[in-house]
């Protein structure tokens, strides 16, 4: 992900930190500072790392309810309004998939309710909304900031949690893509209406309207994807059409045909039509700088391209380019032959045919057929 910084690993998840959530920590920093002077900026910074870990917290919450259902978290990633889990896949049933979305929110109900119950007779309720006031304790502001996380996770829109738990407790009733959309008209709903409240009271509420918007738009179309993808066979999507590289081909004859094609992966394949690897545009100009033209493309090409069967079902391909990040993924016949690619690109094409073709009605968010 771009403009995040690494934190440190969890098992095989990666822990990184957005850049505007750094900018939003600043702000609150600079309030205390406005307030405080430099020793309320330092109580301030003691708040901050305190939010950011319950922040955290609640991201692991997604991510170790995930493992239970056997779903790997490649990142984790902290914004302003809470964390991103980019986990491989949600787990296809409903059941678990509403778990893993509570999960998260579960555990700032519980930093919450250990807070106050330790604040007991002291707690006033008035001052839980006033995190950026250095007169509050701060237990009650953390408690207060939990409690805040929980309502704008819960929000039931993509792609807050909130999102994802309308999006499951619907699929119990109707088919996962159909849920899904009409989840995301109900989230789009709400967005139309966080807008028009911060024209009246609060402009940040715009911006946060304008986010849930695009979010949902995208949750829908992915969903859209999955559903064409779940009836389509890979050979009905894949490239037939292509340039490949023989075993014993150099990086200048692949410049070659990166120039004379539109391609920009090369798949490298042997004497008896097996794909070996794939050659990237970008490895391929590395190497022609760094290691010269004559370099064979068997020492610079990616050797760990995913390949399918030419008669599986789209979705096996779609979850390998979209989980494993691959650029291309190889499409084989029964001798392990290579007869197709599929690549991101493609899939996009076969979907604007797909939406184009009569009978599929395009509303909205075009149509499930
Ligand atoms: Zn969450």
């Amino acid at each position: 992900m771009r403009w995040s910084l690494h934190l440190g690993s969890l098992g095989e998840t990666e822990i990184r930190i957005h850049v505007t959530f750094l900018l939003f920590l600043l702000w609150i920093a600079a309030i205390y500072y406005r307030q405080g002077g430099t020793g309320g900026a330092w109580q301030g910074t003691l708040f901050i790392v305190l939010i950011f870990l319950c922040v955290l917290l609640h991201e692991l919450g997604h991510v170790f309810a995930a493992r239970r259902y056997g779903v790997q978290t490649r990142d984790v990633t902290l914004w302003p309004f809470g964390g991103i889990a980019s986990m491989e896949h949600m787990p296809e049933k409903p059941s678990q998939e509403l778990i893993v979305a509570l999960a998260g929110p579960a555990v700032n109900v519980v930093i919450a309710a250990v807070l106050l119950i330790w604040l007991g007779a002291s707690f006033e309720p008035e001052k839980l909304a006033q995190i950026e006031n250095p007169a509050v304790s701060l237990a009650a502001k953390l408690a207060g900031a939990n409690i805040m996380l929980v309502l704008f996770n819960m929000i039931p829109a993509f792609p807050m949690d909130g999102g994802r738990v309308l999006r499951a407790l619907l699929a119990m009733r109707m088919g996962n893509a159909r849920a899904t959309e009409l989840a995301a008209n109900i989230g789009q709903g709400f967005a139309v209406m966080f807008g028009v409240l911060g024209i009246f009271y609060n402009p940040m509420l715009i911006v946060i309207a304008a986010f849930i918007f695009l979010a949902a738009s995208g949750e829908a179309a992915q969903a859209q994807l999955r559903a064409v993808a779940q009836g389509t066979l890979v050979s009905d999507a894949m490239i037939t059409q292509f340039q490949s590289l023989a075993t014993n081909a150099t990086v200048d004859d692949a410049a070659e045909a990166l120039i004379r094609t539109t391609q920009t992966e090369f798949p490298v394949v042997d004497g008896g039509g097996r794909l070996r690897g794939v050659l990237t545009r970008d490895a391929m100009i590395k190497s022609l700088k760094e290691r010269g033209p004559s370099t064979p493309v068997i020492q610079v090409m990616d050797a760990n391209v995913p390949t399918v069967s030419v008669r599986a079902k789209l979705d096996t391909a779609l979850r390998s380019l979209t989980q494993r990040r691959c650029p291309v993924v190889g499409v084989t016949d029964s001798d392990n032959r290579l007869v197709g690619l599929l690549t991101i690109e493609n899939l996009g094409e076969m979907m604007m045919v797909h939406s184009a073709r009569p009978g599929a009605v395009s509303g909205p968010w075009g149509r499930l057929s």
